[in-house]
């Protein structure tokens, strides 16, 4: 009996976290302030700018905006902070760009994080946008296509030449190539050396990747 009451409450607890949940004004995903405006950012830290349209390697890149503030905090917010529910917001900003790029058939396959990241973070940010991109735009999505064969350091944390042999066949297509046309979806793209050893490795399994789609773009870095 007493569990049972104990289980009530929680449950009682829970649905009142959520009704509240229901009534909170929406929030910005960057300073987490109230916010009035459109998704997903406050007046006060306005509109992302917007990236021009990039190739790496003979494949068009599209980013949602620049990788500064307030498209900076709020992937700092969903990535390492585990604001994993800023996904479909963030995710919207990148699929109105690509929504003239007729990616129905598409197969839209994140970035893979290492097992061992994965484990530590909980959710791979990548496959979460892949995900909401992939409904937004009536495609399908293989979340798991990829995976990452070894560990490899934060790239952050390497010169541009350091980043490109860091990530040097750490990938490989886990079962079949994919048959669809391949969109790649990434959270930032630096040097572009992620995105490139992603693309290699979808390449030499026989795919065709006919886009590779970003949150952000670092300036000047490529
Ligand atoms: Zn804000």
């Amino acid at each position: 009996m007493k569990d049972g009451l104990t289980r009530l409450s929680a449950l009682f607890g829970a649905c009142r976290d959520r009704a509240l949940d229901l009534f909170a004004p929406p929030s910005c995903a960057a300073c987490a302030g109230p916010r009035a405006g459109k998704p997903p950012f406050c007046l006060t830290c306005g509109e992302p700018a917007p990236a021009l349209p990039w190739g790496l390697d003979g494949v068009p890149f599209v980013a949602a905006g620049v990788y500064q503030s307030p498209l900076a905090p709020a992937i700092r917010r969903f990535k390492f902070e585990g604001h994993s529910e800023l996904a479909p917001e963030l995710a919207r900003l990148l699929g109105a760009r690509l929504a003239y790029f007729g990616l129905e058939q598409a197969l839209f396959v994140p970035v893979p994080l290492h097992r061992a990241r994965l484990v530590e973070r909980g959710y791979n940010q990548s496959a979460l946008l892949a995900q909401t991109l992939a409904r937004e735009l009536g495609a399908r999505v293989s979340p798991r296509a990829l995976e990452r064969t070894r560990a490899t350091e934060q790239q952050a944390a390497l010169h541009r030449r350091a980043r490109g042999e860091n990530v040097h066949g750490a990938f490989r297509v886990r079962t079949a190539a994919p048959r669809r046309p391949v969109v790649l979806v990434d959270d930032v793209v630096t040097t572009g050396a992620t995105a490139r050893a992603c693309v290699d490795a979808l390449r030499q399994a026989g795919s065709r990747v006919v886009l590779v789609a970003a949150l952000a773009r670092t300036e000047g870095k490529f």
